[in-house]
């Protein structure tokens, strides 16, 4: 039998490292470029980045619907940085539209603009004592709503939430080879594949 193909936005930002770090896993991937990319998916990735970028791209491209219906659908969604701002139901520093699929408020490079970047130690009961991620002007979750589980922190801070078939994380797994946050998105598409919900198996 063949691997599970998850597709990635590949708009703008590190889509490239996406893929190679989920075909590490043993996934197969392809570029989402048009709405036609999203047949047959049985995941979606949305990449760090620059989210506003991102949001002028889909219009461009005619993708914000079909994007948003593939999201809508009960897919496994695993969205890093600029992709969970995309997602989250609220968004500020400066407000802006995104698909409010996650129950949560973000701040835009909330970690602020001077210290930009760096790799700092999660703590979570759900990852490997030990793990770390890397934080690259970095979303901060500011508020969690209800249905909305917190897997890690930083400082205190969510970093790392998960909404049914939803996983975001403010930082970027996807820099480390086998990180344990992208082999957790590749079990949730694994374990889809086993038992497809009705919704993924219309996207077929
Ligand atoms: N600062 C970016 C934004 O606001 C996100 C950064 C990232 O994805 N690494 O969209």
């Amino acid at each position: 039998m063949s691997e599970p193909l998850v597709g990635v936005l590949a708009l703008q930002g590190d889509f490239d490292e996406h893929e190679v770090a989920l075909q590490a896993l043993g996934l197969r991937t392809r570029q989402i470029r048009r709405a036609a990319d999203l047949v047959g998916l049985r995941g979606i990735v949305l990449p760090g980045g620059e989210s506003t970028t991102m949001l002028r791209l889909l219009d461009v491209e005619g993708l914000w619907e079909p994007l948003g219906a593939a999201l809508r659908s009960g897919l496994p969604v695993f969205a890093t940085c600029a992709g969970m701002i995309l997602l989250a139901a609220r968004v500020e520093n400066p407000q802006q539209r995104s698909y409010a699929l996650l129950p949560i408020t973000v701040v835009r490079n909330g970690y602020g603009r001077q210290l930009h970047s760096g790799t700092f130690a999660l703590e979570s009961t759900v990852l490997p004592a030990g793990t770390t991620g890397t934080f690259i002007r970095a979303p901060r979750i500011t508020h969690v709503d209800g249905g909305c589980e917190v897997l890690a922190r930083r400082g205190g801070d969510p970093v790392l939430v998960q909404c049914g078939p939803i996983l975001a994380a403010c930082f970027h797994p996807e820099l480390a080879l086998r990180h344990p946050v992208c082999a957790r998105f590749a079990a949730m598409v694994r374990e889809q594949e086993a038992a497809p919900a009705p919704a993924a198996a219309m996207m077929a």
